[in-house]
């Protein structure tokens, strides 16, 4: 499946003003107004858009924002993961080439900071961490461009492994989910169809 012209222009729009109108957003796109609320709606379903949040500017609010780069133990590194993901400050995460964690901590003082990394440093498989202070910010980067033609890659809902060609589109209670094939389509139906069974005669 590929990105469509229109998804990508939504998708520009949008990260440039995400409280724009459903109206001016058809207009700058140039596609009527269900079309484009229609494509929104497809996009948060299949969770490229993964949803819309306020941008802070840490500075003016007083907060420390924190880099941290670690290397670990690869065998270790599910626990390490849970552990970083439970975090208190944690406010960005990744996992680079190699098994490096990226992680951005967004800190209320210096002591909060000292205690994250005591925690990190006292997890199993840490190896090494090295932390640095963002101590300037340049401001709102461009949005990402999206000019080229490009694969999607979504994740079944079902089996949660990544679809290859078509994906097949399930609509449930009126919630629209994306699955890989006919068998996780048929699973997944009967499984819901069990669990709101259950919930009735709990209720
Ligand atoms: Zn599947």
């Amino acid at each position: 499946m590929e990105l469509t012209e229109t998804q990508a222009k939504i998708l520009e729009e949008l990260q440039s003003d995400s409280r724009i109108s459903m109206r001016s957003l058809a207009d700058k796109v140039g596609v009527s107004t269900p079309t484009a609320s229609a494509t929104v709606k497809d996009l948060e379903e299949m969770e490229i858009i993964r949803g819309y949040f306020t941008s802070l500017d840490t500075f003016k609010l007083g907060l420390h924002v924190f880099y941290v780069r670690m290397e670990s133990d690869l065998r270790k590194i599910h626990e390490i993961v849970e552990k970083v993901r439970s975090l208190e400050y944690l406010h960005g995460f990744r996992e680079l080439d190699g098994g490096i964690l990226f992680l951005e901590l967004v800190v209320p003082s210096l002591r909060a900071l000292d205690d994250t990394v005591i925690l990190l440093k006292k997890t199993e498989g840490v190896q090494k961490l090295d932390v640095s202070r963002v101590t300037r910010e340049f401001g709102k980067m461009k949005s990402i461009s999206l000019d080229t033609t490009r694969d999607l890659s979504i994740d079944c809902f079902y089996c949660k492994k990544g679809i290859e060609g078509t994906p097949v589109k399930l609509e449930i209670d009126g919630r629209k989910h994306y699955v890989c094939c006919d068998v996780c389509a048929s699973e997944y139906k009967e499984k819901y169809s069990r669990l709101k069974e259950r919930s009735e005669i709990v209720t």
